[in-house]
């Protein structure tokens, strides 16, 4: 690279706006500039770490705003950690960069800085090397000790509920996998739900204690159910009607008259971040009133029941066959 490897990390990485504030040094007594970051961790609370890579051409295309880039990269780990119901912490960011092109990095820094400042989630350390470009992020959190929300504890009779309105973020993706370019007026919506998605965090934190388990639903939200499942070993079936499908997937859908595509799309496209998860009965009022306090949208889209798999029933109760929608990663 032209420019040194310290050059780009001092104009783009190691800045205020991305690293800790002085309040976050008391957790973060060393960030970036040394050989390791070092976390000072309060006693009472437990470290949640994840990881995700995004891909050039895999999971976003290379040609895409490289502020979106990084907003994307930073929503997908922070949704892993809402998903668990922990507190950002810090994160580290791997970086493979096929040239050191000032405006691309200037993007991705300032897309980043604005995740963290929203998240409350500053970068304390990484790595860039030169080849085909990708994001490697790891993500950090604090868990009260001793109160975790996974997947394994969804009991038959439980209530499933899902956050937000579903599909817009897969429709995104089959629209782009037909060449199409999201950036115009009339698709800024679903350009957004590609590349901005929310991740709950605030739902997470609230509902530990409450949710008897809960996922993030990147892998869409049959596919996802079917991990609480499995690893709750119970089954679960839906209602096709309660599914919360995004308006601009129905009005999409509408123009191109076909309406079983829009909860296809609801039911099996991945890269939502939205959050599904399972309340005990005897939990749903305390949820309720909890949750009532966010600015999300919940929705009660079915039940746990014994059994092993998840199923959408229509009206009658009948099984609705899934076709999945026919598209992939780029
Ligand atoms: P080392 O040779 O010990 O691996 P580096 O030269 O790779 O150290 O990095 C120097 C410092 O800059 C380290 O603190 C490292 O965590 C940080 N760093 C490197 N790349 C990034 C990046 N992409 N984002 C944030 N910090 C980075
Ligand atoms: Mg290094």
């Amino acid at each position: 690279m032209a420019v040194s490897e310290f050059d780009l990390i001092k104009d783009y990485f190691n800045k205020p706006g991305l690293t800790p504030t002085p309040e976050q040094y008391v957790r973060i007594p060393l960030g970036i500039g040394d050989d390791c970051a070092v976390l000072d961790l309060p006693p009472e609370k437990f470290l949640a770490v994840s990881m995700d890579t995004l891909v050039a051409d895999v999971h976003f295309p290379t040609q895409a705003d490289p502020n979106l880039i990084a907003q994307r990269a930073l929503a997908v780990n922070l949704s892993d950690l809402a998903a668990m119901g922990a507190e950002p912490l810090a994160f580290t960011l791997a970086l493979s960069l096929p040239k050191a092109e000032e405006s691309w990095l200037q993007g991705f820094s300032l897309g980043l800085e604005q995740m963290i400042q929203t998240y409350h989630c500053p970068l304390i350390g990484g790595d860039i090397t030169k080849g085909p470009l990708s994001i490697t992020i790891q993500v950090h959190g604090l868990l009260d000790k001793g109160k975790l929300l996974t997947r394994k504890d969804a009991k038959p009779g439980d209530l499933v509920y899902v956050s937000g309105a579903l599909g817009a973020a897969g429709l995104a993706i089959s629209l782009m996998s037909n060449g199409m370019s999201l950036d115009k007026p009339d698709t800024k919506e679903l350009q957004a739900a590609y590349y901005q998605p929310l991740p709950r965090i605030t739902l997470g934190q609230s509902i530990v204690g409450l949710a008897s388990a809960a996922i993030d639903i990147s892998d869409g939200l049959m596919a996802d159910l079917g991990h609480i499942a499995q690893q709750s070993s119970v089954g679960i079936e839906l209602n096709a009607k309660a599914i919360p499908i995004a308006l601009v997937v129905k009005k999409f859908m509408s123009t191109m008259g076909d309406k079983t595509k829009g909860l296809n799309l609801a039911l099996t496209a991945g890269d939502e971040y939205e959050l599904a998860l399972t309340v005990a009965e005897d939990q749903q009022e305390e949820f309720l009133k909890t949750t009532a306090k966010l600015d999300v949208p919940l929705t009660l889209i079915g039940r746990v029941v014994k059994g092993s798999r998840v199923k959408c029933l229509d009206n009658d109760g009948h099984e609705i066959e899934i076709k999945t929608f026919g598209y992939r990663h780029f």
